[in-house]
């Protein structure tokens, strides 16, 4: 496997080539689940690049191939210019401290026996990132710039609602001053109200403490939002990649303007968003279908779609599609 070149561009996390196959026992004997599928990406410092698609399109997947918490089939991962998907378990154990992650679910990954302040405080101290007074400081600056006061240091979990455990888990997992966080659905199981709450918390992160992130989620309304760039994945690949904006108001492969057509248009005065109604569930990632992946749902598919794969393509706007004929 080749060295990762030296990166003077600003691109602090780039993904060669990501495939992440699992094999499975069927009625038909051993198969193996394509969930992720060659999917290359890099992210620039100081960036928030959204990762959006349907539920088993294999963004969650590749998030954590991202940060190793799973191994690629093949790939590479290259963060802060040292290729992570060759290093040993030990050796990731101090690469770690430059990324983590936060999940959908906070109270599965917080230990409910743990006060707040001592959750924060756990991995500075895993690490010896200081001494313990430097660590307890730190952990309460932490637990105020995600908008606790100094009361909530004492409570478990339990005590707290479920944004503000996803908040608490976002105070965690800066704890060892990471440069990358990678967010995986951190508030698709919360009202609307508090989602909102989280993402505003979430972009002042990201402006105080000079975070890079990689946001997953299934609504690319909420990614729009948050995002400067948005990829759109599809059976596990990506098929459209573009600036939040382009992708979200001008999208140029069909599989997005079907996710964009199901927003529901909130302004009484906006022009109604004709839908365009996708048929059938998504596809086995198992048996995917020949040519384009998409091409049994697609209402622009023609006869080479159901034969020849596209491949993502720059278009002349900047924008990356993977589409026989982009919109
Ligand atoms: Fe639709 Fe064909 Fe484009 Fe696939 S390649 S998205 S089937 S038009």
């Amino acid at each position: 496997m080749s060295e990762p070149e030296v990166d003077e561009s600003g691109v602090l996390l780039e993904a060669r080539e990501i495939v992440k196959h699992f094999p499975i026992r069927t009625s038909q004997g051993k198969q193996l689940v394509q969930a992720v599928d060659g999917v290359s990406l890099s992210v620039r410092s100081g960036e928030t690049l959204g990762l959006v698609g349907e539920s088993g399109c294999g963004k969650s997947t590749l998030g954590r191939c991202l940060v190793r918490l799973l191994d690629p089939t093949s790939g590479q991962v290259i963060f802060d210019g040292v290729d992570i998907t060759t290093k040993s378990r030990r050796e990731l154990r101090t690469l770690r401290l430059g990324f983590q992650m936060i999940f959908q679910d906070p109270y599965a990954s917080l230990n409910p026996r743990r006060r707040a302040l001592a959750t924060v405080e756990e991995p500075m101290l895993t690490h010896s990132l200081g001494t313990d007074a430097e660590i307890r400081a730190r952990a309460l600056m932490l637990l105020e710039q995600v908008g606790f006061d100094p009361s909530f240091a004492d409570r478990y979990p339990h005590e707290f609602s479920g944004g503000q455990r996803q908040r608490l888990g976002i105070a965690r997992a800066l704890a060892v001053a990471p440069k990358l966080l990678i967010a995986d659905e951190p508030v698709s199981a919360l009202d609307v109200s508090i989602q909102a709450q989280v993402l505003n918390l979430l972009s002042d992160l990201q402006r105080d403490n000079d975070l890079t992130y990689v946001f997953i989620a299934h609504d690319l309304a909420v990614v729009h939002h948050i995002a400067d760039r948005i990829g759109v994945m599809y059976l596990g690949e990506l098929v459209e990649v573009g600036s939040s904006t382009d992708v979200y108001t001008a999208p140029r492969h069909p599989y997005t303007e079907a996710l964009i057509s199901a927003i529901p248009v909130i302004d009484a005065e906006a022009e109604v968003r004709e839908r365009i109604v996708l048929t059938g569930d998504l596809p086995s990632p198992i048996d995917k279908p020949a040519g384009c992946a998409f091409n049994p749902r697609c209402h622009y598919a023609q006869d080479i779609c159901r034969t020849d794969k596209p491949t993502l393509q720059l278009l002349d706007d900047g924008r990356e599609v993977a589409c026989h004929f982009p919109l």
